[in-house]
């Protein structure tokens, strides 16, 4: 789970079409108002076509759920009202269901950073306050991601594995050659963390926790290799580790 911002509503989700829309769903609760393409588009470019909770790939439109954070049997004040929608998968919207979050409240991407109140440990997710770790018990992310979540931090390690001896190599060479593949290759794995990439939190707390990015990063710098563009994505990486 990251930090996701919330983009503006769709141009046709004006103020009065959020009341019309409100106001068909409190005359017919069978209505679902909320699932219009021009509101599930916005909602899939809003998070890189990914659930908001769980970070996998929405493959297809088919397989987002429009989210009312706030739940519809509990707010039908709020069923279009864009602030409370997210885009989520199946499993996730699923397992929310109708909970009250102002009662059992969990972490609403949009407005709560989820590395402030989660962590990653063996690919075992925890709460570090109330919040986090109601998140955790209401989604079960552990249990259905930790499989995916091994995979993952298993190719990442790998990565950093040639990324050391490649390290070691070229300090030694000096070829420039060598330290312009060396930097693509750095940049290459850093870019597995992107908000585009499905699970990219657990991508990047592998690399965070990975004690050998320290080295291969000072040996980067140490060539003058080191550019904005591994500066900007090792900034993100490091602001959305689950550590
Ligand atoms: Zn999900």
């Amino acid at each position: 789970m990251i930090k996701v911002n919330r983009v503006s509503p769709p141009s046709r989700l004006t103020g009065c079409k959020t009341i019309e829309l409100t106001h068909q769903y409190a005359v017919d609760k069978s209505k679902s108002v909320w699932n219009k393409p021009y509101i599930r588009e916005r909602l899939l470019e809003m998070s890189h076509d990914k659930c908001i909770y769980c970070e996998s790939k929405l493959e297809e439109d088919s397989y987002l759920r429009v989210d009312h954070f706030y739940c519809r049997e509990h707010y039908e004040e709020k069923v279009a009202l864009w602030h409370n929608l997210l885009p989520a998968c199946e499993k996730c919207n699923g397992k929310k269901s109708s909970l009250n979050v102002a009662i059992e409240p969990i972490i609403d991407p949009t407005n709560q950073n989820p590395s402030d109140h989660l962590s990653l440990v063996n690919c075992v997710l925890f709460g570090k306050d109330s919040l986090g770790r109601n998140t955790q018990k209401v989604l079960q992310l552990s249990r259905r991601f930790g499989e995916t979540w091994w995979k993952i931090s298993k190719a990442i390690h790998d990565k950093v594995d040639v990324l050391e001896s490649k390290a070691h190599r070229v300090s030694k060479s000096k070829l420039v050659s060598d330290q312009e593949d060396f930097s693509s290759s750095v940049l290459g794995l850093f870019e597995m963390t992107s908000p585009k990439e499905p699970f990219s939190a657990v991508a990047a707390t592998a690399i965070v926790q990975d004690r050998r990015t320290i080295f291969i990063v000072d040996a980067l710098k140490g060539m003058g290799c080191w550019t904005d563009d591994h500066q900007a994505l090792y900034n993100n990486i490091k602001a959305v580790a689950l550590v």
